[in-house]
């Protein structure tokens, strides 16, 4: 006889470990006790030598399918004694066990709630230990219901017998309710007059929405707005009152064979959608003449991908069936403001975009958008990183001071390592408005109280103007500022694990370089400790800086006046006024308010403007995406030469002249628009082995909101492999600047350990 210990971290808790080892323990006629601790879970058995090793094996082949095991401290010891199994209570200490995200609705529990016969038929806040609500509804760990939004609901004696029934797939399932004990649901109009309730508020919300009226529906981190995807009256209603025109609006369907009927699916696509994540994927359209359902050409226009999810809670799943087909589920906000999480915050924020109301009385303790994925060679590449995902942690392999970080303006998240790992928030948003400034607060206080972290140091971008970064010098902790495309390589590499030597490729849209310019289609040697900057794109003037963002016409002026006297002739008519051209040339020449850039991001928007694919923009990215989307089925292998200009003790510069020659001579032929998208896109790709070749490094990493793009992504993949390369990309992390905060995190770690 002997006793096993071990000691396991990771995500254990509030999945139903526990019980699953009580069970197990008595499979195997095992005394002892499991408990969980701040750091996880630990065990200890007292058995014969053998069978505590199946029961070992027992228990990494059968754990829940939604826990996940860091790490497991085995130890062997002298018997204690034990007569029985117990589950003992939780144990305090330092914070580090994983708060898991929000599951959504496994098999049993859909079943239970379309079942007439089982008393929770209906029933939208059904959940077990399998399912449900984590992180949207926690307010400390360990995850006990009273340090939960569920701690206002008492349990009635059915609910509580589960609860406490080792056997029982609700034991310990925190949200644990049923319609006799639990939240409920009202139907509210726009001024907040219940008009129903309960399952009541159900069926006529439903009946609302196939009428083409437009809901805010509270969920699970949030609200959407919900409203018929077949119906362009209703979506051009939506974008008017919304005040967004062109970007795509996410669809939930009822069905995956639904989805199917509109979109190209692959089994691993499928698998995202339908995993316990259940993320938003982008997904390629069927043609016209293939699409046997009809949806709104409102809803993602001139762009081949929908942005398709499932429904995720039982509220969701009971709407989806009365509606029988596709609805837009889009943030619950007006653009570019954090989701909105509360009823009599909904009332006044969402009054004049929703004719009504689906609300309920589960309070949500914090936002949590829905997650955005893409699969990329059979594998999900995170585009927005937050329900079902946040807040785990990526591991680092390296262990030193707890480091808080700020990350960057747009895509906003916050990161927080201790030991080991580097927790990531929910996404956050663009910090452009007093609501994202609050939600920034309150996402900052929220992870410092649930960790109970009292960081070192705290990390933040180098731009002098980020109120992010206003904020962290506030703070009175240790600061070290980071610059932003160095944090792009360091998240890629925390993300793929990868270690230095590497040449880490970090191209953007914009970032405050290290020399006062705006930086973004940059080139970093990591060695050991230290990085240099080996590469940049040529530069050229911004004429009017920020506002060339939301201006691709100025990119190309900018670009176009470092090769020729009147940019104006190589753009598309109508692109300036007269007026306009003498402002840009006046701003251009005195420098005035026209930064340089060595921005890819600005590139493509020169490009996209010179093709006349769009001169102004509504939303980051969109005159790339739109360039990338020219490409459809235009296979070449061709590309527009590409100088790479190297001078003595300065970094290389990757120069786009000829490129752009290149261009406007194909483009005064009336050369197919997609053809010259290829080979511009494919020229970058060279541009790209060009410097890996000269750097002769093996280990190429890449980041950055240009890695999004997959065209690009995968002739760069293609060419470094080809050349010998190993090229690492971002899987877990974003690329975009949702990927900043962690990778703060590292680049200040190594920074600190240098010292
Ligand atoms: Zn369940
Ligand atoms: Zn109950
Ligand atoms: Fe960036």
């Amino acid at each position: 006889m002997q006793r096993l210990r071990l000691e396991i971290s990771g995500a254990v808790q509030g999945v139903g470990f526990r019980p699953f080892v009580y069970r197990l323990a008595h499979r195997y006629g095992l005394a002892g006790w499991v408990s969980n601790t701040s750091k996880g879970v630990v065990i200890e058995v007292d058995g014969d030598a053998e069978i505590l090793a199946e029961f070992a094996e027992a228990l990494l082949k059968e754990k829940p399918s939604v826990s996940i095991i860091q790490n497991i401290r085995s130890k062997s010891l002298l018997a204690a004694g034990y007569s029985s199994f117990k589950i003992l209570k939780s144990k305090g200490g330092k914070k580090e066990a994983f708060v898991l995200p929000d599951l959504a609705t496994c098999h049993e529990c859909s079943l239970e709630i379309l079942d007439p016969a089982n008393r929770r038929y209906r029933y939208p806040f059904t959940n077990c230990t399998n399912c449900g609500p984590r992180y949207s509804i926690i307010n400390a760990i360990p995850y006990d219901r009273p340090s939960t939004t569920m701690s206002r609901f008492r349990m009635c004696i059915k609910c509580r017998n589960e609860y406490e029934d080792p056997y029982d797939r609700r034991f310990h399932a925190q949200p644990n309710a049923c319609p006799q004990c639990g939240p409920h649901l009202e139907l509210w109009d726009s001024s907040g007059v219940i008009l129903a309730k309960r399952d009541d508020a159900l069926r006529r919300a439903s009946v609302e929405i196939l009428e083409g009226k437009i809901l805010a529906v509270k969920g699970l981190g949030g609200f959407h707005l919900i409203t018929l995807a077949s119906s362009d009256e209703a979506v051009r209603t939506l974008r008017s009152r919304k005040g967004r025109e062109m970007k795509p609006f996410a669809l939930m369907f009822p069905s995956i064979s639904q989805i199917s009927e509109c979109c190209m699916l692959s089994s691993e696509e499928r698998g995202s959608l339908q995993s316990p994540r259940s993320p938003i994927v982008l997904l390629q359209k069927h043609d016209e003449t293939n699409s046997r359902m009809h949806i709104s050409e409102l809803v993602s226009p001139s762009n081949p991908e929908y942005g398709v999810m499932l429904p995720y809670t039982p509220l969701h799943i009971l709407l989806m069936n009365e509606i029988g087909q596709p609805v837009i589920a889009t943030s619950g906000n007006l653009s570019d403001e954090p989701i909105c999480t509360d009823e009599i915050e909904a009332l006044e924020r969402l009054k004049d975009i929703a004719d009504l109301l689906l609300v309920h009385n589960r309070p949500i303790a914090r936002h949590v958008d829905d997650s955005i994925v893409r699969i990329f060679n059979g594998r999900e590449m995170i585009l927005r990183r937050a329900r079902g995902y946040a807040p785990l942690p990526m591991s680092m392999d390296k262990e030193g001071a707890s480091i808080f970080a700020t990350g960057a303006h747009l895509k906003n998240t916050l990161a927080l390592s201790i030991g080991k790992n580097v927790f990531i928030s929910q996404h956050i948003g663009d910090l452009e408005t007093v609501q994202a400034l609050e939600a920034f607060d309150e996402v900052w206080n929220s992870i410092e109280a649930l960790y109970e972290a009292h960081p070192d140091i705290i990390a933040y971008d180098m731009h002098p103007d980020y109120i992010s970064s206003a904020k962290a010098k506030e703070s009175h902790i240790r600061g070290i500022p980071v610059q932003h495309h160095i944090a792009h390589i360091y998240s890629c590499m925390l993300d793929s694990g990868v270690r230095p030597p590497l040449l880490g490729v970090a191209w953007d849209g914009t970032g405050y370089g290290m020399d006062g310019t705006v930086w973004g289609g940059e080139f970093f040697n990591i060695t050991g400790g230290s990085v240099s900057r080996i590469a940049h794109l040529r530069r050229f003037r911004l004429p009017g800086g920020e506002k060339a963002v939301k201006e691709p016409r100025r990119s190309a002026f900018g670009l176009l006046t470092e090769l020729f006297d009147d940019p104006l002739e190589y753009l598309p008519s109508g692109s300036f006024s007269p007026e306009e051209s003498d402002i840009m040339k006046k701003m251009i020449s005195s420098k005035l308010n026209s930064p340089l850039t060595s921005s890819v991001g600005r590139l493509f928007d020169a490009v996209a403007s010179i093709l006349d694919l769009h001169q102004t923009i509504e939303f980051e990215g969109q005159a790339a995406m739109a360039l990338e989307h020219e490409i459809g089925d235009n296979k070449t292998e061709e590309y527009y030469p590409i100088e790479i200009l190297r001078h003595e003790g300065e970094p290389m510069v990757i120069d786009w002249a000829p490129l752009i020659e290149g261009i406007i001579i194909d483009a005064a032929e009336r050369m197919d628009t997609g053809i010259i998208s290829a080979k511009f896109h494919n020229a970058l790709a060279e541009s790209i082995a060009a410097v890996a070749e000269i750097a002769g490094e093996r280990k190429i990493v890449l980041s950055g909101g240009c890695f999004q793009n997959v065209y690009l992504l995968q002739k760069v993949l293609d060419k470094l492999e080809k050349m010998g390369c190993e090229p690492f990309i971002h899987r877990n992390i974003p690329s975009n600047d949702g990927g900043i905060a962690p990778g703060q995190v590292l680049a200040a770690l190594m920074m600190d350990s240098e010292k």
